[in-house]
């Protein structure tokens, strides 16, 4: 019997992924499950960068890279930033991590003490709450509806705002509800951090390549707010290279140096074969991976199209990523097929072992009302779970 730390007891393990476990074993006991539940293109990652990968093999890349990158990789994600969202960092501004979670975890570490707030607009991604408490902060939920489109208004962010706020962290393109954020409602947003100048912002945009309605924003873009922004990106979705774990930072440069300190001691910084890949994968222009956007776009029509036949799932329309995050609010208090619905996480579960589909609870995104709904997946099997679903809701 060993004591494990308050740390790791006190931390929830994550549902997305708790969910893809769960799914895989009941797999694997020869059950028909389609599996919506993994944040996880179903695309393989495509043959120019994986090339890049196998000539770095060749090339014998095979030593401990700068803990912060190499200089080339940190080169093709100056020029990317520059190129898509016309922001200027230099060498000092980039830190390179093993996924954009370690990202956000090295900048966690480096900024919280223990008690800071940091605010987070529900529904957020599963990790940051969990990562929050893991660098002693105190997540401070601050919550959204479908009927607003799941998007945090300036009075609500200026309402969630302490002494002890340090931070507001949020994605856009969101996970899990494919809100995206104009520019103007960040300038909105802004305006009310511009009166509290001590609050560092971080700004998740791996989604930003996988956007519907155009013109993704940077809060980093604002002259005014450029010195208290940590943007954070990654190849995972985008370029299909969730396992290749690669995710990075421009960051004010202290920031950045104390996140490189930080994997020093911790890393040493990320795989060098993968880092190579992703010089290639960024030099490439967008439209080598649109292909891919295109089908999440097509298969977001198909999702939202049969979801809507289905009575008492309260739907906005994604704007972007590859979620559909329903209200399903309207389930709760009721028994269907013997099962007693109380929260998503019972809708979810129902939904699991009577239409053998799985989806990941709201709850675990900080939105109790809700479930996700991933369509990285087929057509087919697009298809196939709303038809099961329709039917295990009707009888
Ligand atoms: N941020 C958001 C919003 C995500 O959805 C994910 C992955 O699901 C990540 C960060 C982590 O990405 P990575 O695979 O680069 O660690």
């Amino acid at each position: 019997m060993y004591h494990l730390s308050d740390r790791i007891n006190s931390m929830s393990t994550s549902q997305t992924l708790a969910m893809a476990a769960k799914t895989r074993e009941l797999k694997a006991e020869g059950k028909d499950i389609i599996g919506l539940s993994l944040g996880e293109p179903d695309f393989n990652t495509p043959d120019f960068i994986k090339e890049a990968a196998i000539e770095a093999i060749n090339e014998n890349y095979n030593s401990y890279t700068p803990v912060d990158g190499y200089v080339e990789l940190k080169d093709a994600i100056i020029t990317k930033f520059k190129r898509d969202n016309n922001l200027t960092y230099d060498r000092s501004q980039i830190v390179v991590s093993t996924g954009a979670k370690q990202s956000l975890a090295n900048v966690a570490l480096v900024m919280l003490n223990p008690g800071d707030e940091v605010i987070l607009p529900c529904p957020y991604w599963v990790s940051y709450a969990e990562i929050v408490k893991l660098a002693e902060g105190v997540p401070v939920e601050v919550p959204t509806t479908v009927e607003t489109n799941f998007k945090m208004t300036p009075q609500q962010l200026e309402e969630a705002i302490t002494p002890k706020t340090k931070m507001l962290w949020y994605s856009s393109p969101c996970n899990p509800s494919g809100m995206v954020y104009s520019r103007e409602e960040l300038r909105a947003l802004a305006d009310v951090l511009a009166k509290h100048p001590d609050i560092i912002v971080v700004s998740d945009e791996i989604y930003e390549h996988i956007n519907f309605v155009g013109g993704h924003a940077s809060m980093a873009e604002f002259d005014d707010m450029y010195n208290r922004v940590v943007t954070v990106n990654g190849v995972s979705k985008a370029f299909a290279m969730t396992g290749w774990r690669i995710g990075y930072i421009g960051a004010p440069a202290d920031i950045a140096r104390a996140c490189n300190k930080m994997q020093g001691q911790i890393t040493s910084g990320a795989n060098c074969i993968a880092q190579r890949a992703v010089i290639t994968a960024l030099e490439a222009p967008v439209s080598s991976i649109q292909y891919m956007i295109d089908r999440f776009k097509s298969r977001r029509k198909l999702i939202i199209d049969l979801m809507s036949e289905i009575d008492g799932f309260k739907i906005t329309e994604p704007e972007g990523a590859f979620y559909v995050f329903p209200d399903v609010s309207e389930f709760f208090g009721k028994t269907i097929r013997g099962h007693e619905i109380k929260d998503s996480t019972d809708f979810s579960m129902f939904l699991l072992e009577e239409a053998l589909v799985a989806t990941v609870t709201g709850d675990a995104f900080g939105s109790p009302d809700c479930i996700r709904f991933s369509y990285a997946a087929s057509e087919a099997e697009i298809e196939e779970a709303m038809k099961r679903i329709k039917k295990a809701l009707s009888e």
